[in-house]
């Protein structure tokens, strides 16, 4: 969380008649106050609240979204490529495509997979199932978690989460919208996108898909990131030597 992010995190917990109704939200106002002062103080979240805040924050994005209507073409393809995919090592799976034509996809730890109209424009099925793979391996790596960790801890929103016991506290959506940059929208490390990528191979293997495509659909990226528009490059960077790498595990 950027320092810019903490501060604006903070007024929206403390300002009486801002848009957010902490009493609705179940949230403890002397301890978000406090929250400020212990913020170096990682919150532990169970399983249970990390899908809780992904299941809002889901609701959040797709609120901001133009989703593909059931039927459409994009939907339709969805719909077929994903056949029989409706879970994923015991978590229930839910799509939807976000009409824009921005290069970009991601997932959540309650099973909410978006993935961006201009990536499946530029991809086959099997490319666009890898992505679905490497998006679940972030998620089932705990990459997502922690990060959602670090930003409840940095901001104010950690005491609701202290106060709400085992159940994930209501975010405003403000909160949100800042979950969201930080969680969904913030560079992974080297080390985290081999783990995801690593968690991709086994997915397509499992399914019996064309490992192949794990290779070319990051070779197509390459081939884009000069001309911008991948925002999915600038979440998940280094995709020629990510390629190169598992070219060389499927020869
Ligand atoms: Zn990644």
């Amino acid at each position: 969380m950027n320092r810019r992010n903490i501060i604006s995190a903070i007024p929206g917990l403390i300002v009486v008649g801002s848009s957010f109704n902490l009493a609705r939200a179940g949230f403890d106002v002397g301890g978000a106050l406090g929250a400020a002062t212990d913020a170096a103080k990682a919150a532990s979240l169970t399983d249970d609240q990390v899908r809780g805040y992904a299941s809002q924050m889901a609701t959040y994005s797709d609120k901001q979204a133009k989703i593909a209507p059931a039927g459409s073409p994009y939907a339709a393809r969805l719909t077929t490529l994903t056949t029989g995919l409706t879970e994923d090592q015991g978590l229930k799976l839910n799509y939807k495509v976000y009409l824009t034509k921005e290069v970009n996809a991601f997932a959540m730890a309650d099973g909410t997979i978006r993935l961006y109209s201009g990536l499946m424009d530029m991809m086959t099925d099997d490319e666009v199932r890898y992505v679905i793979g490497h998006e679940m391996g972030h998620v089932k790596s705990g990459h997502t978690k922690k990060r959602m960790q670090t930003a409840l801890a940095a901001s104010a929103a950690q005491k609701g989460v202290a106060a709400s016991g085992t159940r994930a506290a209501g975010l405003a959506d403000s909160q949100l919208g800042d979950l969201v940059v930080q969680v969904v929208r913030a560079q992974h490390s080297q080390g985290n996108e081999r783990e995801a990528d690593d968690y991709a191979m086994q997915f397509m293997s499992r399914r019996k898909y064309d490992r192949k495509a794990c290779v070319t659909a990051l070779e197509k990226l390459v081939k884009m990131s000069g001309g911008g528009g991948t925002s999915w490059l600038s979440t998940h960077p280094s995709p020629k030597e990510r390629a190169d790498r598992m070219r060389k595990q499927i020869a």
